[in-house]
C-alpha cells in the first residue's frame, strides 16, 4: 500500500495545458493508477487565483474519488477568521483531514503568534499541521523563514500538536533530523526534494542522507513518503525510495502505516 501524503493541484507550467481543475484531477488519478498509489492528500495553496483553487473548489471537485484528501492551506496574510471557521467545519464533516502553514512562501516564522489559531484549530480536531521547510519553489520565498529549526519553538510550545515538517527542511536536514529525534510530535515527509526527476547523483546523495537521519532520529515512526506531485515526478520517487537501504518493517511505516494513523485515513 502507498500513501502520498504531499501533492498539489495547482495550475503549475509543468503541468502543460490543464486548466481546468478537473483535468488536473483526472491527470492526478492517471499518475496515481499508474504507480499503484492507492491514497493521496492534496494540499489547498497559500494563495487563491485562477491557477491556485480554494480548498472548497478542491473539496468539491474531489467528491467523486474516494482516494483523495485535503489539506487546508492556512496563510496570515491570505486568509481571515471566516476562512478557519469553515475549515473548522469541514474538519468537522471529515472533509479536511489538516492544516498547512507555508513559511518561506509568506514571509513568517512558524512561531509567529499570528498561527498560534490554526495550532489550537489542530489541537482541538486532533489533526496534524504540515508546515513548508526548506527550499522554495517560488524564488520570492524567503528562506529564514523556512529554516527547519523554528519548528522546535512550535513543538515545544504546543506539545500535543502533531506537526509534519515538509520536505525534511530540505537542504537543511541535519537540522530536521535533531527536530524529529528531539520532539516525539513531529513527523516529517519526504516530498519535494526535486523538482522533476531525480538524477543519478543527486539521487545518490538523497539517498545518504535519509539514511542518515533514520540512523540518527531511529525507528521512523515518524517519516512520510510524499512526492510533492506534479513538481517532483511518482514514478522518480517510487525510485528512489526503493533503493533506500531500510528493512520492510521500516518501508511500511514510511510508505503508508504512518500517514495512516497520523492523517487518520480509513
Ligand atoms: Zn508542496
Amino acid at each position: 500500500m502507498i500513501i502520498d501524503c504531499h501533492v498539489h493541484i495547482n495550475q503549475y507550467e509543468l503541468l502543460q495545458n490543464t486548466p481546468s481543475l478537473e483535468d488536473r484531477l483526472e491527470k492526478l488519478q492517471l499518475e496515481m493508477i499508474s504507480n499503484n498509489v492507492d491514497y493521496a492528500l492534496i494540499l489547498s495553496s497559500y494563495k487563491v487565483n485562477s491557477e491556485r483553487p480554494s480548498t472548497k473548489q478542491i473539496i468539491d471537485a474531489i467528491q467523486k474519488y474516494d482516494n483523495l484528501g485535503v489539506v487546508a492551506g492556512f496563510t496570515i496574510d491570505n486568509h481571515t477568521d471566516e476562512d478557519l471557521k469553515n475549515y473548522k467545519q469541514w474538519i468537522k464533516d471529515g472533509l479536511i483531514k489538516g492544516l498547512k502553514i507555508y513559511a518561506g512562501y509568506e514571509h513568517y516564522y512558524p512561531y509567529d503568534k499570528r498561527y498560534q489559531k490554526v495550532y489550537d484549530t489542530c489541537l482541538e480536531f486532533d489533526i496534524p499541521v504540515m508546515i513548508h521547510t526548506g527550499d522554495t519553489f517560488s524564488p520570492k520565498g524567503k528562506l529564514r523563514y523556512a529554516r527547519p529549526l523554528h519548528l522546535d519553538e512550535v513543538a515545544v510550545d504546543n506539545p500535543e500538536v502533531n506537526i509534519v515538517l515538509c520536505h525534511l527542511g530540505n537542504p537543511w536536514i541535519q537540522d530536521a533530523q535533531e527536530v524529529i529525534y528531539k520532539n516525539k510530535n513531529v513527523y516529517a515527509d519526504i516530498s519535494g526534494l526535486v523538482v522533476g526527476n531525480f538524477d543519478h547523483y543527486f539521487e545518490k546523495m538523497m539517498k545518504e542522507k535519509v539514511a542518515e537521519l533514520i540512523n540518527y532520529a531511529g525507528e521512523p515512526r515518524y517519516l512520510l513518503y510524499g512526492t510533492d506531485w506534479p513538481i517532483s515526478t511518482m514514478d522518480s520517487y517510487l525510485n528512489f525510495v526503493a533503493k533506500l537501504k531500510i528493512k520492510q518493517e521500516y518501508r511500511d511505516l514510511l510508505m503508508y502505516k504512518n500517514a495512516k494513523d497520523l492523517f487518520k485515513i480509513s
